[in-house]
């Protein structure tokens, strides 16, 4: 059975194009007589506030939205990252790494989807792991798992190519997962079988599909949708001015009716749907 989910990060209001990828995920499930769950992704205590996340549920009420069962919290469930991450050590797959952003910035020669790639510079050396975060070591991981494939409805099958993020974080130095692990572990733990989410996120499938080869974990099909954009083509976000969700409602604006219309492509003056995977944001 198809089990969908939304997966929103508490670190701001939910706008426009959070509300457009909520309801695909929400149809999608519908439409083949599933599921649609809700997962509250607030593992970073730091920029996780709670006042978002009441403003979540009441936004997605509001839009007509209702998920099936208990909203799940990444939060709550910081326990169940460190096994998994254990695992990977022990297979000798993950190093430490006490590089900041600004010595990964000023040593790398190469740019992936999340900006400068990591030029590996602690792999080899004797690093303190004690407050250190852990990297993948990405071509022993391939080594491993040898040639992955991944299906995303929209475009089709794809050739993993999890060397396109470099050695990524896997365990943060404050936490036992990052954004990487975490979000592939709970679609594993939730029953995920079909992940949308927007075309910004496709890079990082290509990570998640070299995860669950090297956990065992089942793999899911993937649903990459269109994005909300401005007129610059760059994807809508709260700092640039479009109003949120909250403010909408507020404001006495009909949910229901809003859905409809991102549901018929009917957009706001100067908002357009774009599958370019350059969204400059
Ligand atoms: N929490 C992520 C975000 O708000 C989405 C992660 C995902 O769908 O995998 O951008």
């Amino acid at each position: 059975m198809t089990r969908t989910r939304f997966a929103p990060s508490p670190n701001g209001p939910l706008h426009l194009g959070h509300a457009y990828a909520a309801i695909v995920a929400h149809d999608l499930a519908r439409a083949r007589g599933g599921t649609f769950a809700l997962r509250i992704e607030d593992i970073d205590g730091e920029r996780s506030r709670p006042e978002y996340v009441a403003e979540f549920f009441a936004d997605l009420a509001w839009l007509g939205l209702q998920w099936d069962g208990d909203p799940v919290f990444q939060s709550a469930r910081l326990g169940s990252y460190v096994h998994p991450g254990e695992r990977l050590k022990a297979m000798g797959l993950l190093y430490p790494c006490r590089c900041t952003r600004a010595e990964i910035a000023a040593a790398a020669t190469l740019f992936g989807p999340d900006g400068p790639i990591y030029p590996g510079t602690c792999k080899h050396k004797q690093v303190d792991p004690e407050g250190a975060a852990w990297r993948l070591d990405v071509a022993a991981a391939v080594a491993l798992s040898g040639p992955l494939e991944w299906v995303d409805e929209i475009a089709g099958s794809q050739r993993a190519m999890p060397e396109v993020f470099g050695d990524v974080v896997l365990l943060r130095k404050d936490l036992p997962a990052s954004y990487h692990l975490a979000a592939t572990l709970d679609d594993a733990a939730d029953g995920v079988t079909l992940v949308t989410r927007g075309l910004d996120l496709f890079a990082s499938s290509h990570v998640h599909r070299l995860l669950q080869a090297l956990l065992d974990l089942p793999v899911p099909t993937w649903h990459h949708h269109a994005l909300l954009v401005e007129p610059d083509g760059r994807k809508l976000a709260k700092r640039r001015g479009s109003p949120s969700l909250g403010d909408r409602r507020r404001g006495g604006e009909d949910g229901p009716a809003l859905a409809a219309a991102l549901r018929d492509g009917r957009l706001p003056a100067g908002i357009s749907l774009s599958r370019s995977l350059h969204t400059g944001a």
